[in-house]
């Protein structure tokens, strides 16, 4: 029977890529967004479709809705989004996982949570296991985010232990790739965007800082797979690549890549910026068979391409921070 699922955040990066895969699929698919990081046009391709239906809604308020499943994925993400307004990033997290989880424990649906490799912090063990608690600091610039979707596990294990909600709990990497924002001041957009403009190249700090990048495909491959898992299997799972690479290998790469003439220059590090950040993915390649197949560069070229194609100028900037 066709499955009716809800994906909150899905004209952002990686919902709208989701939705692509369960359109497909022949799911019946509820997209639900407040278009705060992301505008229409991500989607539009998918709005003559007969199993697809777009909602502009805040998930901060309660919607009501008949669904078998929901990914859960609204929240800003990139730091100068979520940065942007804090008390909105935690009530979107906090307020947004009880609004969903209240309508799981209704429907009986499946909820899938898009939590985050921050709710490490910035860690202390390397490379980081599910089983490693974190090293957040609570009441820095990025906490708004990483206790906001701290706060959304309790919450989802909470209604899982009290009224049997059916969750699974996916810990996502930095994952890039084609539809990311423009302006959303994240390191693979920036340096993409700047490499095709010849603009400077701005690493932050000196770049000895690592990150371990994902492809989007992959991550959403990993997302379908933890949905469909056997109901016994309610995660934290961590999805990303174990590849990992410092930033400033991160702009070499790109720069080469783009054929571009930027410079590299040094920005101030932000505060809190995580040292490191690489998944050990044992669980999810043993539990969801999943291992991610897209190396950095052929990634990046996609990503490249997709940035030559689109004309920045069109995008509105979600906030000044980028
Ligand atoms: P994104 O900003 O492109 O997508 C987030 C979407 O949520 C946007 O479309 C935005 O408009 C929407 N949104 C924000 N607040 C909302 C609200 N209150 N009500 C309704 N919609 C709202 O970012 P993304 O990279 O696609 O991230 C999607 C999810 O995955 C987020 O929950 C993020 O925390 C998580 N995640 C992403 C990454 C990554 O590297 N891309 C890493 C870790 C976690
Ligand atoms: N970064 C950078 N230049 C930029 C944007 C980001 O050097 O123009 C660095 C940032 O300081 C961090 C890493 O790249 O160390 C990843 O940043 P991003 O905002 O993409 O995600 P994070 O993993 O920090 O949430």
């Amino acid at each position: 029977m066709q499955k009716r699922v809800l994906v909150t955040g899905g004209a952002g990066f990686l919902g709208s890529h989701l939705c692509d895969r369960l359109v497909e699929a022949g799911d019946d698919v509820i997209c639900l967004d407040n278009f705060f990081t992301s505008q229409k046009s991500n989607v539009t391709h998918l709005l003559g479709r007969p199993n697809f239906e777009l909602i502009r809604h805040d998930v901060t308020h309660p919607v009501w809705l008949e669904v078998d499943e929901i990914y859960n994925l609204a929240c800003p993400a990139a730091p100068g989004h979520y940065q942007y307004n804090p008390i909105k990033t935690m009530k979107t997290s906090v307020i947004g996982a009880i609004n969903v989880l209240g309508m799981a424990k209704r429907c009986r649906a499946k909820v899938l949570q898009a939590s985050t490799s921050e709710v490490y912090g910035d860690p202390t063990v390397h490379p980081q296991p599910e089983s490693y608690r974190g090293s957040v600091n609570p009441i820095g610039p990025r906490a708004c985010y990483d206790e906001g979707k701290r706060a959304a596990e309790t919450l989802f294990f909470d209604y899982h232990r009290s009224n049997g909600v059916n969750i699974r709990v996916v810990r996502v990497f930095n994952t890039y790739g084609p539809r990311m924002h423009p302006y959303d001041g994240r390191v693979v957009s920036n340096f993409v965007r700047q490499a095709i403009a010849g603009d400077d190249i701005t690493v932050f700090g000196d770049g000895s800082q690592t990150r371990s990048f994902c492809y989007v495909d992959d991550l959403v491959e990993g997302f379908i797979r933890a949905m469909a898992a056997p109901d016994s299997f309610t995660g934290p799972v961590n999805l990303g690549n174990p590849d990992e690479f410092t930033i400033a290998q991160l702009a070499k790469t790109v720069i080469e890549l783009s054929g571009s003439d930027s410079r590299i220059v040094r920005r101030e590090l932000p505060e809190d910026d995580p040292k490191q950040r690489c998944p050990d993915i044992t669980l999810a390649q043993k539990a969801l068979g999943w291992s991610p197949t897209t190396d950095l560069r052929a990634g990046l070229g996609a990503t490249i391409a997709y940035f030559r194609s689109i004309d920045a100028a069109a995008f509105r900037a979600p906030t000044p921070n980028y």
